[in-house]
């Protein structure tokens, strides 16, 4: 017997609709790359979104046509997001961070039909215009006066102007109903090794994603809030914040490109920021500066931090310092992206503060729709609540299931009832009371005597000190050992730092053989597309390295 409840599709063009008839006048306010700052609502947005959707089937796009956008955080960019996944395309978010050659195989590889820039990124697009097998056209996200000047415009085909394309419409336009099972939008994953390969979400794993992102367990958003998503949203949907924006009538804040301390710090006091959210190299930048110049934050009360291990130390200054809970969040591309949140049990409200920062270093307890696992080499499940890591698997309506053209053919491994999992990468333990702390990436794991040696352990401890701004813990091969940590440190402008005291500052924080063997002070350590820390370049750059123990 069926249930007899209305049919309704999952649709991310119902997400548009719900603010623009409950949350019409709530305002979303971007920092634009032509320099001022721009305001309106979210009707604006909607109707906005409509004129966008007939103006790209004017251009030919039909579903499922991809559509590119290399483009920072803004209106403009969020139009694009309901605009094209509305309509029935699939909107594919390019990470402009990317080398040239990658854009063009990526570009190449998803077929995209039509690409939507910021005009920071002209001469990203002078590079590749040229070379893309499929873009018919590329508009430039930005008015007439601000196009590019004639002879620049000439060298790239089919140049258009969006808000010319918006000006040629009206908004008399019905979001068509489909099944929500379509695909929605595309991501392709950093791929530190090998091509990227492509993530594609369906409307139904988005929407089910953002019901399950805006909870007050995950990141706990409401239409109280003014979110400032740092995150970009050529990143994994920037979390899905332009999603809870519209499922919950938060107000939104864009940053556009000024992502660095004093733009960050200048909109969430002007905008009243509630919540934030952006990967670690961000804020370390953020609390540099609002350190160095002695301020405070009025509004902020929480910022979500995750897309590499929060360090404890991060947590504390954001705390203790200026008053912001720090939420830590782990997931990946391939899980739209969250995966587990770090929020309290009651049982840790009793603890001291102390206590409850080590709680929130970890990364957190699955949320509803994702369920995760660790297992040994043999893929055998492995107790909650011991020392040990494994393996962590993860299952759920929001993960892939294949990779877009079933590149790397399937990714799942089956246990004994037939479920499908997905291996992360990751390695993980999880605590008693199901609090999931990633030790490593497996391809980062330091191998000591047989033994395990979590790399992000010993970065944690470094960074902890006052004189390091930033430390990757990799193997170095060694005779006795096969490997052994190396620590590469780079140190806080002006700081003074040795080698032994840095060393001297793990006693009685670690078990002894971890400790690492040597370091190199380096004056850059290499940040990946999304602001992590790229530990392949850092051991390649070192792979001759003789340790003193060695
Ligand atoms: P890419 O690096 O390809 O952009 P993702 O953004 O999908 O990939 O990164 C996913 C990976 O980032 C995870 O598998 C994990 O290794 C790492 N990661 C994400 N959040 C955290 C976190 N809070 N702590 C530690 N590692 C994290």
């Amino acid at each position: 017997m069926n249930g007899q409840m209305m049919q309704q599709p999952l649709l991310i063009s119902s997400l548009l609709v719900h603010a623009e008839r409950h949350h019409g006048e709530r305002e979303i306010v971007s920092r634009r790359v032509e320099g001022d700052i721009h305001r309106y609502t979210y009707k604006d947005l909607a109707t906005r979104s409509r004129r966008l959707a007939k103006a790209l089937a004017a251009l030919g796009v039909k579903a499922p046509d991809r559509v590119a956008t290399l483009a920072w955080n803004g209106y403009r960019h969020m139009e694009l997001y309901y605009a094209v996944s509305g309509s029935g395309a699939v909107l594919h978010t390019v990470n402009p961070r990317l080398h040239p050659d990658q854009i063009v195989y990526i570009a190449d590889h998803a077929e995209d039909q039509v690409l939507f820039f910021d005009l920071t990124f002209l001469p990203l697009i002078q590079a590749v215009a040229n070379r893309t097998k499929t873009v018919k056209a590329f508009v430039a996200m930005t008015d007439r006066a601000h196009m590019p000047a004639a002879d620049v415009a000439a060298r790239i085909p089919h140049l258009l102007c969006y808000e010319e394309l918006l000006e040629a419409q009206d908004d008399r336009y019905a979001w068509p109903e489909f099944d929500e099972n379509t695909a929605s939008s595309l991501c392709y994953t950093s791929g530190t090794t090998g091509n990227p390969k492509g993530v594609l979400y369906s409307h139904r794993s988005t929407v089910l994603h953002t019901y399950a992102a805006a909870m007050p367990d995950a990141l706990n958003c409401s239409a109280r809030d003014s979110i400032l998503p740092v995150v970009p949203m050529f990143h994994v949907n920037a979390w899905s914040l332009p999603y809870v924006g519209c499922m919950t009538g938060a107000k939104l804040v864009y940053p556009g490109a000024g992502l660095d301390g004093k733009s960050l710090y200048e909109l969430f006091e002007s905008e009243g920021v509630t919540v934030s959210a952006g990967v670690p190299t961000v804020w370390q930048g953020l609390l540099a500066y609002v350190e160095a110049n002695d301020l405070k934050f009025s509004t902020m009360k929480r910022t979500v931090i995750g897309g590499s291990a929060c360090p404890p130390a991060m947590i504390h200054a954001f705390g203790e310092k200026f008053g912001v809970h720090v939420l830590h969040a782990w997931g990946m591309t391939e899980m739209s992206p969250l995966g587990t949140a770090c929020t309290f049990k009651p049982k840790h409200l009793a603890l001291s503060q102390e206590e409850r920062y080590a709680v929130m270093a970890k990364q957190g307890r699955a949320i509803y729709g994702v369920d995760m696992k660790i297992v040994d080499p043999n893929g055998k499940e492995l107790p909650w609540g011991s020392e040990t890591s494994g393996d962590l698997y993860v299952r759920g309506p929001w993960i892939i299931s294949r990779y877009f053209k079933e590149e790397g053919g399937d990714p799942l491994i089956k246990d004994e009832a037939g479920h499908g999992w997905f291996p992360t990468g990751d390695v993980a333990k999880i605590d008693a009371d199901g609090y999931m702390q990633i030790t490593d990436r497996s391809k980062d794991v330091i191998k000591s005597g047989g033994e395990w040696i979590g790399s992000i352990d010993l970065e944690n401890i470094a960074m902890a000190h006052p004189a390091v701004a930033m430390a990757a813990c990799i193997a170095a091969p060694h005779p006795k050992w096969d490997e052994r940590p190396l620590l590469v440190v780079m140190k806080k402008p002006g700081a003074e730092l040795t080698k032994e005291e840095l060393l001297a500052f793990y006693e009685g924080k670690i078990a002894k053989w971890w400790t690492p063997d040597d370091v190199v002070f380096v004056d850059a350590i290499p940040l990946g597309a999304t602001g992590k820390m790229q530990k392949n370049k850092l051991r390649e750059a070192l792979k001759d390295y003789k340790l003193p123990t060695a």
